[in-house]
């Protein structure tokens, strides 16, 4: 046997091969305990022994763990940052929704300042159709006045029609006589 660092020959006493990669080292080399080297040789060991390299990577699963958690904690973080930017997008669209609704007001507006207008032509319509009926009106009342002045002649001559009738008649009378 013969140690990986310094090339130190030995036996199992004095080399020990690493637990995880194998790789033989010797006490100095391994950076082992006199006690862990009194465990070298023992079949049934309790304790697993790695060798300098092996001991860093393990340290580096340790490290990697930590990472994992932090990163774990980061990516939480990052999971509630997208949830408040979703509602953030949310209120976004929700804003739009209320533009789309700005922009149907002001069409609104346009179409109820466009009846307002219909509705001024209308009542000026109205106005000038309400001072025809009043010339129609006074003319009708001229008319109606002037048919009472007829009748008052007709009258009037039927009166004197009625008179002459008489006279005549009278004269008829006598003229039998
Ligand atoms: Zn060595
Ligand atoms: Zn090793």
């Amino acid at each position: 046997m013969k140690c990986s660092g310094c090339s130190l020959e030995g036996d199992k006493y004095t080399l020990f091969n690493c637990d995880s990669c194998g790789i033989t080292k010797c006490k100095e080399c391994g950076n082992f305990t006199a006690s862990e080297e009194k465990c070298f040789a023992l079949l049934k060991r309790k304790v697993i022994l790695y060798c300098p390299q092996c001991r860093e990577d393990t340290g580096n699963i340790d490290t990697l763990m930590q990472k994992n958690r932090k990163l774990k904690q980061e990516i939480n973080i990052l999971k509630e940052n997208k949830t408040s930017h979703q509602k953030i997008c949310d209120e976004n669209s929700a804003m739009i929704k209320t533009e789309d609704m700005k922009t149907y007001i002001i069409s609104l507006e346009e179409k109820i300042k466009n009846l307002q207008k219909d509705s001024k032509t209308n009542e000026q319509q109205n106005i000038e159709y309400n001072v025809k009926l009043k010339q129609k009106d006074s003319e009708n009342n001229n008319l109606l006045a002037k048919i009472d002045q007829l009748k008052d002649t007709l009258e009037k001559t039927q009166l004197k029609y009625r008179n002459t009738q008489d006279e005549c008649d009278k004269l008829k009378e006598k003229m039998t006589i």
